[in-house]
């Protein structure tokens, strides 16, 4: 089985800290993430800088990561005119989030669902002129697809709907975010097993949980368990929860990969490298807290992961 760890933290963490994390210090923290072993980096947002100014050298990380040869760079784009500045740094990856609960999509995104359709329509127009090599992937995800603050339940119909009127507007797949932390293994279980009946298994291969409730690992479980390879995750769980004071807001990349690797699923990904980046991001951000359990109590005395180990653990010797 192949998993997808996608690292989240340059865009969902930073987004959620009050910290501006400098250029140089994101760029070190892409370069030891890939040395680590992880292959998909959501770096930014193509938003205004004046609504996420830690986001505003989006442009320039994603130019930068590009480079990397062997990393899918994603990014976040709000809306078509975000996708349009995405499309030329050369963004390999590009989300556009519709929020489930259409209260939240107003409050957030200032835009009705048929209004983010719209937006869905029009970037899907625009991939399809560009020569076939050059077309980003375009993933639509499902944002409070398990409940939402202001509404509270999110009927799985309307759920469905979306994820078909995200297919029919042009996606090459969606994505199911549990924005919340409202989600429990038994919904993930059975909102998967539904969008897969409306939209089909291939439309439907990753999800992006949040930890609010501690439910986070539990959650990435029952996703393994009915057969999805992509979680989305956070380097130390960074952003925390603005709602939830004291909880971490993404699911911790370095718990998430411990767990897989101590299953014996192979993540492609090195723990005590891992650990490293953690340290490295750690001293870029000192005034942020971070989350995560198998990284403060270390692997336990003869650990074998399932991927094998980075000889001498090169990021420990030469960035810390
Ligand atoms: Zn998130």
């Amino acid at each position: 089985m192949n998993i997808l760890i996608s690292e989240v933290g340059p865009r969902d963490g930073l987004q959620n800290v009050s910290s501006i994390m400098p250029t140089t210090a994101k760029k070190a923290w892409i370069d030891a993430a890939f040395a680590a072993g992880i292959r998909e980096i959501e770096v930014g947002s193509f938003v205004p800088a004046k609504l996420l100014p830690q986001l505003a050298d989006t442009n320039e990380i994603v130019s930068y990561a590009r480079q990397i040869e062997g990393l899918t760079v994603a990014a976040l784009v709000p809306n078509s005119h975000g996708a349009r500045n995405a499309i030329n740094a050369g963004t390999h990856k590009i989300t556009l989030p519709l929020s489930c609960s259409e209260s939240h999509s107003i409050a957030n995104l200032r835009r009705t669902h048929e209004q983010v359709l719209a937006e869905a329509r029009s970037i899907a127009n625009m991939i399809a002129e560009l020569p076939a090599k050059s077309r980003p992937h375009f993933e639509g995800s499902l944002s409070t697809a398990f409940g939402c603050t202001i509404e509270g339940n999110v009927p799985e119909d309307k759920v469905i709907e979306l994820a078909e009127a995200l297919m029919e507007a042009g996606c090459d797949e969606v994505g199911l975010a549990d924005t919340t932390g409202y989600a429990n293994p038994t919904s993930v279980k059975e909102l998967i097993k539904k969008i897969w009946g409306a939209v089909g298994q291939e439309a439907l291969t990753g999800i992006h949980l949040h930890n609010t409730r501690g439910l986070g690992l539990a959650n990435a479980y029952a996703a393994l368990e009915v057969g999805l390879t992509t979680f989305d995750s956070s380097l130390g769980g960074l952003g925390g929860c603005p709602f939830a004071p004291g909880a971490s807001g993404n699911l911790v990349t370095e718990d998430l990969v411990y767990m897989f690797e101590a299953m014996g699923i192979s993540t492609g990904i090195d723990l005590e490298s891992l650990f490293s980046v953690r340290r490295l991001v750690q001293e870029s951000l000192p005034s942020e807290e971070f989350y995560g359990f198998a990284p403060e109590a270390g692997l336990p005395l003869g650990f074998s992961p399932t991927t094998p180990s980075l000889p001498n653990n090169q990021l420990a010797g030469s960035r810390s």
